[in-house]
């Protein structure tokens, strides 16, 4: 899978400006974004966060889950250190869309768990793909990460394509009522590191 760089622009946010890097997925039509502070091209490993799409948490900031929390941490990290890049791929519930994820928590209101109702849907647990990053990072010049997650998938997934992961930190934030059992699944069933108090 290989993407195509389009164009980039300033992004100003709360945490600060950002440049905003636009890509295209030919083969789905899907359309990714690097955000990227600072220099990130001088050979450093560079401070990342890559992070998957949740229209619900990041833009609505659904507490079902912890990936508003965690985007916006991640991206007030990058900005104390004042550099580093977050790819924001677009594949919204673990890769089965918007509407199957409106399925997905449907099932779970009635009791399911996360990757139970993926598998009623008929999908496998976590459907990802991060072979996009590749690309992505060597437009940018950036061969080493710092790579700020819980998920032990993402650091495999990202040494199979080449890119180098100097150091994992992990990004524990966001944890509520409404997605304690969420992010208990996650830790059982798909492997995440993750400290509880
Ligand atoms: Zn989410």
């Amino acid at each position: 899978m290989s993407v195509t760089y389009v164009a980039s622009s300033k992004l100003p946010t709360p945490h600060g400006e950002f440049v905003m890097h636009g890509f295209d997925e030919p083969g789905t039509g899907k359309e990714h974004l690097a955000l990227t502070m600072g220099d990130v091209s001088n050979g450093e490993p560079v401070l990342a966060r890559i992070h998957s799409e949740c229209l619900t948490g990041d833009a609505l900031g659904s507490l079902r889950c912890d990936c508003g929390a965690q985007l916006q941490a991640a991206m007030a990290a990058i900005a104390e250190v004042g550099h580093g890049i977050i790819l924001y791929l677009r594949q919204e519930g673990r890769g089965i869309g918007l509407m199957n994820k409106v399925r997905a928590y449907h099932l779970q209101d009635a009791g399911l768990d996360t990757v139970q109702a993926n598998e009623q849907l008929g999908f496998a647990p976590d459907l990802r793909q991060y072979d996009m990053c590749n690309a992505m990072l060597e437009h940018l010049g950036i061969t080493k990460l710092r790579l700020m997650t819980n998920n032990p998938r993402k650091i495999k997934a990202m040494e199979t394509i080449g890119v180098e992961i100097v150091e994992r930190m992990p990004l524990q934030t966001g944890q509520n009522p409404h997605n304690e059992r969420y992010i208990a699944t996650k830790v059982w069933k798909l492997g995440h590191m993750y400290k509880t108090a």
